[in-house]
């Protein structure tokens, strides 16, 4: 895909790179030049979904880069208030006309609420007509990635879920594997909740190395074959987040980071019933 991010395979052959680029709560009015400077900055995977309300700004500098589309990875992902079959082929036309594009590399289930069965199917015949390359999930919690695994034709090649040092997902990692779905993280760095950036751990082990946190944290990920896709509105930092691939953390180092595992989200729980009620009710244009 690209000289200096290296790639994974995922379960159907696809090759997507280990680091991308998301666009979570980038502001619209910034997205376009957001997205612009990532380009430049050497990304060719983006991130972004139908609930953010930016993949017009997105396609827009897609388009302005004049990159070579088999250069690019794109993802989006599908809401929860447009599951079903009818309207999940319906919104995927939706999101694939708001990027400028006539195929997507990744089209993910966003929450594992709402009719996601019947949006599944809809999914799979979009991938067999050759209008995504890969599909997968987003926030799957082991037993409902292996409910929709049993019960459909194509497994996810990706998971996307919450990943970082504070929430590591160590124990969910062997049943993907199992199972051949790509961990793809979200939130690499927590969004910078639990003082994540300052940790001292975190801290020390980057100064020996020469690198900030940011780095340690993508490394430590990137080691562990974790996809991740961090967001920064500003260029030196997407540099720096791309500058992860001229160091490795030792045995030991990985092992100190382990012991910042808290085995919770630091966000919230997708299996609260408050939250599945609140994220069901959210609605996007
Ligand atoms: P991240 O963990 O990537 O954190 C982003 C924050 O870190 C921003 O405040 C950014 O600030 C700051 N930051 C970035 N780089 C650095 C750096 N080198 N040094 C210091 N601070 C830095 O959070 P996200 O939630 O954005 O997760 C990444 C992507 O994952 C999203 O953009 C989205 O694509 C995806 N995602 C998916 C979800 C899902 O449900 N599937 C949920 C949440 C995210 P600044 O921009 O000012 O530099």
């Amino acid at each position: 895909m690209s000289a200096a991010i290296p790639d994974v395979t995922l379960n159907n052959g696809v090759k997507m790179p280990i680091l991308g680029f998301g666009v979570f709560q980038v502001p619209g009015e910034q997205t376009e030049q957001v997205v612009t400077d990532a380009l430049a900055a050497g990304y060719r995977s983006l991130d972004t979904a139908a609930s953010y309300g930016n993949e017009e700004a997105v396609g827009r500098a897609i388009a302005k880069s004049g990159i070579p589309r088999d250069q690019l990875f794109i993802t989006t992902k599908l809401w929860i208030q447009h599951t079903g079959e009818d309207t999940a082929r319906r919104e995927f036309d939706k999101s694939l006309r708001n990027l400028g594009l006539d195929y997507l590399d990744l089209y993910l289930i966003h929450q594992p609420l709402g009719d996601y069965y019947s949006s599944w199917h809809a999914m799979q015949k979009l991938y067999a007509e050759g209008l995504i390359k890969a599909i997968g999930v987003s926030n799957f919690y082991p037993d409902r990635l292996v409910d929709l695994i049993q019960h459909n034709d194509i497994t996810p090649a990706v998971n996307q879920i919450e990943t970082h040092p504070f929430f590591q997902r160590a124990d969910y990692q062997p049943l993907l594997r199992e199972h051949g779905v790509q961990i793809e993280s979200w939130g690499p760095f927590a969004e910078g909740r639990n003082d994540l950036f300052t940790n001292p751990t975190l801290t020390e082990i980057g100064e020996a190395h020469g690198k900030s946190v940011a780095q340690v944290v993508l490394r430590w990920l990137i080691q562990r074959d974790v996809v991740v896709i961090p967001k920064s509105v500003r260029p030196d930092r997407m540099a720096e987040n791309l500058d992860v691939f001229d160091f490795e953390l030792t045995d030991d180092e990985i092992t100190r980071i382990a012991a910042l595992d808290t085995g919770v989200s630091a966000f919230f729980d997708h299996r609260d019933p408050a939250m599945v009620t609140w994220l069901g009710g959210r609605r996007v244009d």
